[in-house]
């Protein structure tokens, strides 16, 4: 370990010693949200210290008369902490502002197609990362994540910041040594090119993962990592491959959990 490195350690284990989430306000933040309820006591506590250092070192910004309680920073850092249970919380040390807006918000949108003729067109947004650093959050959508049926936008924005831990928002986040980059982007192609196909094979049903997801391979692994903690069940029968790639590199297994 390095001299940051050591210091950084240092630095959590007094948060987490010092500046514990206390038990009740825990207690209130994942209360009913079916994501938590088949931790087991160990990863909850686990969760719970890593949302406390989450809180520490990152800095939460209300706009446009958005207010946030503690209540709803814990909602936040319970949430964004689950995906890096086993993975670490230094996987979102290269971004620290969360700003948070009352509730979705429009945004104009310009894509150009095969013929080069550029179309403008509104979409409405319940958050968004910013390449170069902050992740925006809209409250309402936050109270609407964790309930277990495949919307959550906390995930899905923590999904898009480790995709882009390596520079690159592509859909391949930074992989361990186990799994390889060419069987990454195999699963996920064959995946993401399964949900764009204009017709579906016959008695194929078609795939529960939100729709948002054949926008482009990047929207693609968010979603599918937003389905993999809140519809597991549903992500493992209509993308075994791309299910089994996600145990791999977040060291859980929710639809395993399910069954606790
Ligand atoms: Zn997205």
């Amino acid at each position: 370990m390095g001299p940051i490195a050591y210091l950084r350690a240092r630095r959590r284990k007094r948060v987490i010693e010092k500046r514990p989430i206390p038990p009740d306000a825990w207690a209130s933040a994942v209360a009913g949200l079916p994501v938590f309820s088949k931790l087991d006591s160990d990863e909850q506590a686990r969760l719970k210290d890593l949302a406390a250092v989450f809180i520490d070192e990152k800095d939460f910004h209300p706009v446009q008369n958005a207010e946030i309680d503690y209540g709803t920073a814990v909602r936040i850092a319970a949430l964004a902490s689950l995906p890096v249970l086993n993975l670490g919380i230094d996987w979102y040390s290269d971004w620290k502002t969360i700003i948070v807006v009352p509730d979705a918000y429009e945004i104009t949108r310009t894509e150009t197609d095969a013929a080069g003729v550029v179309h403008e067109y509104e979409d409405e947004l319940g958050g968004e990362v910013m390449h170069l650093g902050p992740v925006v959050l809209s409250l309402e959508d936050i109270a609407d994540s964790g309930y277990g049926d495949g919307y959550n936008v906390v995930i899905h924005e923590a999904a898009h910041k480790i995709d882009g831990r390596d520079g690159v928002f592509d859909g391949c986040p930074p992989l361990p040594k186990t799994i390889s980059a060419a069987e990454w982007r195999t699963a996920f192609s064959a995946a993401y090119e399964r949900l764009r196909a204009p017709k579906r094979k016959k008695g194929r049903r078609k795939p529960r993962i939100d729709e948002y997801a054949a926008f482009s391979p990047d929207e693609f692994f968010a979603v599918a990592v937003e389905s993999f903690f809140e519809t597991p069940v549903a992500l493992k029968r209509d993308f075994p491959t791309v299910y089994e790639l996600l145990v791999r590199f977040f060291g859980q297994d929710p639809y395993e959990r399910l069954s606790r």
